[in-house]
């Protein structure tokens, strides 16, 4: 019996315990939180990160530790590695945490990315032109911490407030499309990726992930070669995401997640192994499972507050996940999935979800 050590319990834990069960394996979460989506599937530790004490007692008797959140703090993990294999590795928190550390390194790998600066003064904003996006260079998600900036003037008043050390200046992309691959590789090095989604985000957050074979396999190969070095290069045990913008035919990563990700619900029902299972897999040191796809998906996340539960259950073949969230402006409580043969089928079914659940 393996005993899987998650930090974080919101529904990416959630969604693992539920993936891992029929693998026989058990849970521990730790995480500030006392009402957690994970908290009502296994045992829950109410503590605080910076609390070694509460670190030790989650440890003690787990197989191995993983995170379901990239903001867990780094020394954290670090620290938990005296007792347990911590997957994916710490340092993968370390890049991911830091937008212009994430850019910045992305780019040494050669991964395209938007133009990106840090530094505000010699003359380097006139590299990215506008308009352009400003970030928090920390603790942004779901579009939080970033807005549009139009002009010199509209930036210089931004970077008034402070902190600009703190910030992160991005070139503005028109982009054709938002995408995002999920890769997964275990302790041997083997690696598998799903095929790429295609996202559409309101205010920043996702609404809609759609597979519906419209992705070249040129630019599928070229995501998973850009997910293979981030992979090799961090020596990667477990899932990793990568959100791009689609310009020209050409992939620009805007970030990685070194977790499972939103755009890969669809995988519970869509492919023949999970993100989730795949990713217990992988920390667990076994054998990764087919991440080929069993049709069409369409995964629509349902957003701020719940729609009638009912209405969605008579859709033939969507599959509704809820979160146990309380409903509140902006958060995910959960998610429609639709698997279908075809796309003609997937996109009526669809519209008859859309009349239901909002959908940009
Ligand atoms: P992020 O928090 O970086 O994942 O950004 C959230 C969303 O904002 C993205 O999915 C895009 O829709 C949009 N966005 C972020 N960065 C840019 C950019 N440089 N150019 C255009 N849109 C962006």
């Amino acid at each position: 019996m393996t005993t899987i050590g998650i930090l974080g319990a919101g529904q990416l834990g959630r969604m693992l315990a539920l993936a891992g069960y029929p693998l026989g394996m058990r849970f521990r979460f730790l995480d500030p939180a006392s009402d957690s989506p994970a908290g009502l599937l296994a045992e829950h530790l109410a503590f605080d990160y910076s609390d070694k004490s509460a670190l030790e007692r989650f440890a003690s008797g787990v197989d191995v530790i993983t995170y379901e959140f990239e903001n867990v703090p780094v020394q954290a993990a670090c620290f938990l590695e005296r007792f347990a294999p911590v997957y994916p590795p710490p340092i993968a928190l370390e890049k991911a945490q830091d937008r212009f550390v994430e850019k910045s390194f992305l780019c040494q790998l050669g991964i395209p990315t938007p133009v990106f600066i840090a530094d505000f003064e010699n003359g380097q904003v006139s590299k990215i032109g506008f308009p352009a996006v400003l970030k928090t260079r920390r603790m942004g998600y779901d579009g939080k911490g970033q807005i549009i900036v139009r002009s010199e003037p509209d930036l210089k008043l931004e970077l008034m407030n402070g902190n600009n050390d703190q910030l992160i200046l991005e070139e503005f992309i028109q982009f054709e499309r938002e995408l995002s691959i999920i890769g997964v590789r275990n302790k041997a090095g083997e690696t598998k990726y799903y095929p790429l989604v295609e996202n559409h985000h309101r205010d920043g957050i996702l609404r809609l992930s759609l597979l519906r074979g419209n992705v070249s396999e040129k630019l599928q190969r070229e995501a998973e070669e850009y997910a293979a070095k981030v992979m090799s290069a961090l020596d990667y045990v477990g899932v990793l995401a990568i959100e791009f913008f689609e310009k020209d035919g050409r992939l620009l990563a805007n970030e990685m997640a070194p977790r499972v990700h939103n755009s890969g619900h669809w995988t519970i029902e869509g492919a023949i192994t999970s993100q989730f299972e795949n990713h217990l897999r992988a920390v667990s040191d076994s054998p990764l499972g087919s991440t080929d796809p069993l049709g069409v998906c369409a995964l629509v996340n349902l957003i701020g507050s719940l729609p009638d539960v009912k209405s969605i259950l008579k859709i033939d073949g969507a599959h509704l996940h809820l979160y146990d969230k309380s409903p509140r402006p902006k958060r995910k409580i959960g998610h429609v999935t639709l698997v279908e043969n075809d796309t003609e089928t997937l996109m009526k079914k669809l519209e008859l979800v859309k009349e239901i659940v909002y959908v940009p």
